[in-house]
């Protein structure tokens, strides 16, 4: 008996030892990394419009299976800007970027944004109640007293008027007030982002929007004209600008992308410098899975744009334009396709093939009305006859139809 204490009794002493040791090291290193945060190398900086902000124009999007090691990579490397969200992995983004800040000690050293996805139906005196409880769930997933910014994450056409709405105004006011989000913002990649970046410009208390804008938008190439006008409106209110989905990916197109990636050029960098050229624009968010696109983002924007970069672009965006949907002329295909949300359906396709995430987009198809699986046939051919851009959109609902069922 007494030797079996005694064994257990080692047993503790040692394992106590190895805890206490392990703790050491761990805090060593936490200190190390503080050090190593302190010399990163930099990555250029850019006032963030009304905020007056100085934050990295490269920022980290957190919406996948985010690692530990991958985010403090991330911020040894020189980026301080995150962007993630409550809905993101279903709150683990956020419990995994509180686990790193909080024990590299490095949360004021980074431009913190996440979002409450849960402000559908929040408006009015009951406004205040929905963004207090979202916001203390986030704060303590994140292990911090204050985000830098919060925003209304992915408002469509339809929540427009809560930018106008009393009750959502004040919520956000009694925020900042309380010392809890420093800056108010949304995010939006639906059809109507013409008509909520109006709105934005003209209600004066949105700080920054994350916005869908890739290289097939820059200038105006496939013609979104609209789009550019509000963009400048904002640009001018100096509301903050931050470009997210920059990729453009078009779905069905890796044959025309192997000619040119035989010709030396690498897609993704040249996309990304393509947004950043468009000076309004003063912070991309960059869903970086490796540690190699994290390298290659950083030297990308230390650096212009190539002619041969923005030749090859180029081609490759025409080469494309029929395969990509650009969702902001969604009335167009979908007041013919009686029912089917053609834009949102094709993103999921895009979330499936291009960005490889099979199972969110099983989970966000499936979840769609069922009137907007009914995939009949005259509505197709009425919905892709509608299509500016040529997209074949009988074929490649069926596609999704086929993959996400
Ligand atoms: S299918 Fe065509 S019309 Fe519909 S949103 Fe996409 S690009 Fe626009």
């Amino acid at each position: 008996m007494e030797g079996c204490n005694g064994a257990r009794g080692g047993n503790r002493r040692r394992f106590m030892q190895t805890t206490a040791a392990a703790g050491a090291a761990l805090a060593s290193a936490n200190t190390l990394f503080a050090d190593d945060v302190k010399a990163a190398p930099a990555v250029p900086l850019v006032t963030l419009g009304k905020t007056g902000q100085k934050v990295t124009k490269l920022g980290m999007g957190t919406s996948w299976a985010l690692s530990p090691s991958f985010v403090q990579r991330a911020i040894a490397a020189g980026v301080r800007y995150i962007d993630t969200s409550e809905s993101y992995e279903n709150t683990v983004a956020e419990k995994v970027l509180g686990e790193v800040l909080d024990r590299t000690g490095t949360r004021k050293d980074v431009y913190l944004v996440t979002k409450n996805a849960g402000f559908r139906n929040a408006k009015g005196p009951g406004a205040s109640k929905v963004f207090e409880e979202h916001l203390e769930a986030s704060l303590g997933r994140l292990k911090t007293d204050y985000v830098d910014a919060y925003y209304l994450h992915g408002i469509t056409g339809a929540q427009v008027g809560l930018l106008s709405d009393p009750g959502v105004i004040a919520a956000f006011a009694a925020l900042k007030k309380a010392g809890k989000i420093k800056f108010a913002g949304l995010s939006c990649h639906d059809a109507q982002l013409v008509e909520i970046l109006d709105e934005v410009a003209k209600v004066g208390w949105i700080d920054q929007v994350m916005i869908k804008y890739n290289f097939r938008d820059v200038g105006g190439k496939d013609k979104h004209d609209e789009l550019q006008r509000v963009i400048d409106k904002c640009s001018k209110a100096n509301v903050g600008l931050v470009a997210m989905k920059t990729q453009g990916g078009a779905v069905n197109f890796p044959d025309k992308m192997k000619a040119l990636t035989d010709k030396g050029f690498k897609k993704e960098v040249a996309a990304i410098k393509s947004v950043w050229q468009d000076t309004r624009m003063q912070v991309v968010v960059s869903e970086m899975t490796t540690f190699s696109d994290l390298r290659e983002n950083i030297a990308a924007s230390k650096d212009e744009m190539t002619q041969k970069e923005a030749r090859l672009l180029e081609e490759h965006r025409k080469a494309t334009a029929n395969l990509y949907c650009h969702g902001d002329c969604a009335k167009l295909c979908e007041s013919a396709s009686r029912g089917v949300p053609v834009s949102t359906v094709l993103r999921y396709l895009r979330y499936y093939e291009v960005y490889g995430k099979r199972e969110a987009a099983r989970v966000l198809y499936q979840a769609l009305p069922n009137i907007s699986r009914q995939l009949v046939d005259a509505n197709l051919l009425a919905a892709e006859a509608a299509c500016p851009h040529g997209l074949p959109v009988v074929s490649l609902l069926k596609q999704a139809d086929k993959r996400m069922s």
